[in-house]
């Protein structure tokens, strides 16, 4: 029977507490966050949202070398000596077109060691991730500006001058070998072997002496 009125205390006064805490909180301000409308302000070193400004990029690959699991897609071209692609955060002149950046965010681990290796901060965390998508492929990123006809005109352009100048070097190896197939011509004497050539070549022989002569 004390047991009885051992759990009914305990069950009262339990609830007795819990409803003396809700209490409380009806008299404290709120710090629900009306979420989409508004968001908290995240921390600066927060691992949120990674993107890349391509602009600043300098396409070394350093970000792709640096992650774990294969996120990135990186493709760039070398551009024309007269060409000004301007400078670089670094303060060097940028040399190369970004044609394509991508990030897949479905194996991406957020360990920001790709931001660690990049050099001039083109690639770097913001705000909240808040790119929910329905289908993962839309996972995939894209940060590269260039747009798709000026990539494909550039890689196809490229593609026509390794393909002349394979083909230079290739009719530069065959004349070498059909050179090399003609009888060698006999080389002119050396002026300056000559000029050192042992005196013993080009005088006299002296005449070893007889055995027993020096007697
Ligand atoms: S945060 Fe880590 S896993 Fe994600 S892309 Fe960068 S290096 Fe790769
Ligand atoms: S994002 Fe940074 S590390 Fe990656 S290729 Fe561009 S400059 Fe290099």
């Amino acid at each position: 029977m004390s047991k009885y009125f051992k759990d009914l205390w305990s069950g009262v006064s339990s609830v007795t507490i819990g409803l003396g805490i809700t209490f409380r909180h009806l008299f404290t301000k709120s710090i629900t966050i009306q979420y989409p409308h508004e968001t908290l302000e995240m921390n600066e070193r927060t691992r949120a949202r990674l993107v890349n400004n391509a602009d600043d990029c300098e396409v070394c690959f350093s970000c792709d070398r640096a992650c774990p699991v294969g996120c990135f897609t990186i493709k760039g071209l070398r551009a024309a000596k007269d060409e000004d692609l301007g400078m670089l955060p670094t303060g060097k002149p940028k040399k190369m077109h970004l044609l394509q950046f991508d990030i897949d965010f479905t194996k991406c681990l957020y360990c920001g060691l790709c931001v660690e290796a990049c050099d001039t901060k083109s690639l770097h965390w913001t705000g909240p991730q808040e790119d929910s998508v329905f289908v993962r492929q839309e996972l995939v990123k894209s940060f590269a500006t260039m747009p798709a006809d000026e990539v494909e005109r550039r890689l196809k352009e490229d593609a026509d001058k390794k393909a002349a100048r394979a083909k230079a070097a290739a009719e530069k190896k065959k004349a070498e070998v059909a050179a090399g197939d003609a009888p060698a011509k006999p080389k002119p004497a050396d002026p300056v072997k000559k000029a050192i050539k042992p005196a013993s070549e080009d005088s006299p022989a002296v005449p070893k002496p007889e055995k027993g002569s020096e007697d």
